[in-house]
């Protein structure tokens, strides 16, 4: 399924005398159009960019698109000509689907990307994204008389960008008098009978109108890029029996002893593990992993390791650091440390300098004292991405 993206940022917004076009003024140093061509160039499913500008403004363009890969085009009078433009710039190598999306909104997300696409492609058909009007709604006149009471049911407020198979739209374009001027594409689509759906929306996805939009999308872009510092604590316990091996933080410990319990029984892991769900508030290894349950039994721990760190990834949190600490009196731990960090390590894919392993007896005192059981603790810290 090939995708492409048209983005119009044809207008010339404010139109007081000699200011830049808020397309092309920067919010957190980066300017609002190249801020929404990075967005799609990024997206793994767009193949191509045409981006659609106004006469006059090649300069502006070229100097925020420089070395990116994004075809431009001069738009028309009016959006409708100017995404016109751009769609005969895509007709020579047509892509299934098209995207077409306003340069004033640059804070649209990969995800809602995504999530498009995917509507788009399965029921074929046009899909835009749209928010429940929350404010009531009044019909005014000139001086701000209220004439009109009107309902917000099954009202809704559409962004874009808006999603439709290439061909069908292109027709409807085409079709067009040369005067049409339409508020968006959904609009031109329905015109030419095409059906038209929503999905939800997000409200970051605005667009760059008034003044202060450009301080509102700054402070939502400071917020997202924050990195919160969270650290997770994880504690585990198994009991020694005689055997032949243990497994702890994967790493196998030939000798006398071995450990009991859940899958292979390796409280590091299990530690680290508890201490990687913590940091998310996905509750605890048992709640995943149940013991009761037979498949687990004998499974090597690094499945549960591995599971907590794709959640870890789902809520864009990353492990930075691991400090375990070893409580027993044999094996000696010492020893094994090396080949347990580079386990962790590649397990985790942290650096070594990034993990600690370290091991202490309790003096001959309690169950570890007595050599009943051994005890991890784990400490981690992960970097949560906004
Ligand atoms: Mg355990």
């Amino acid at each position: 399924m090939k995708c492409a993206v048209i983005i119009v940022g044809a207008g010339h917004g404010a139109r007081h005398g000699g200011e830049i076009p808020k397309q092309y003024q920067s919010i957190d140093g980066v300017p609002v159009f190249r801020k929404t061509l990075d967005t799609f160039l990024e997206h793994p499913d767009i193949e191509d960019v045409v981006a659609v500008i106004a006469k006059g403004a090649e300069p502006f363009f070229s100097v925020i698109a420089s070395g990116l890969r994004v075809q431009s085009v001069i738009g028309g009078d009016n959006r409708t000509a100017s995404v016109l433009a751009g769609m005969q710039a895509l007709a020579k190598t047509p892509p299934d689907l098209v995207l077409i999306h306003d340069a004033a909104r640059p804070l649209v997300s990969k995800g809602l990307i995504s999530r498009l696409i995917t509507a788009a492609s399965k029921n074929n058909q046009a899909i835009a994204p749209g928010l429940p009007v929350a404010d009531a709604l009044k019909r005014v006149g000139v001086s701000g008389e209220v004439s009109e009471d009107m309902s917000r049911e099954k009202l809704a407020q559409v962004q874009t960008p808006q999603v439709f198979p290439f061909k069908v739209l292109f027709s409807a374009y085409t079709n067009l008098s040369a005067t049409a001027d339409f508020a968006d594409d959904l609009a031109v689509a329905r015109s030419a009978g095409m059906a038209c759906s929503l999905i939800e929306g997000e409200p970051d996805n605005f667009k760059i109108t008034r003044p202060g939009d450009l301080q509102r999308a700054e402070r939502i872009i400071q917020t997202k890029t924050q990195i919160t510092f969270v650290s997770g604590s994880g504690f585990d316990v198994h009991r020694l029996i005689s055997g032949d091996q243990m497994i702890l933080c994967g790493v196998p410990i030939m000798g006398n002893l071995a450990l009991q319990g859940h899958s292979d029984a390796d409280a590091a892991l299990h530690a680290l593990t508890d201490a990687m769900l913590g940091t998310i508030g996905a509750g605890d290894i048992g709640s995943h992993f149940p013991p009761s349950d037979e498949q687990w039994k004998g499974v090597s721990s690094t499945v549960f390791l591995e599971h907590a760190l794709v959640l870890l990834q789902k809520s864009e949190a990353r492990l930075v650091h691991i400090d375990l600490t070893i409580i027993c009196e044999r094996p000696k731990i010492t020893p094994h440390r090396e080949a347990m960090r580079l386990r962790l390590a590649s397990l985790t894919g942290l650096a070594l300098s990034h993990i600690s392993v370290k091991a202490t007896t309790t003096e001959g005192l309690g169950f570890t004292g007595r050599g009943e059981g051994l005890a991890v603790m784990a400490n981690i810290t992960v970097a949560l991405l906004n």
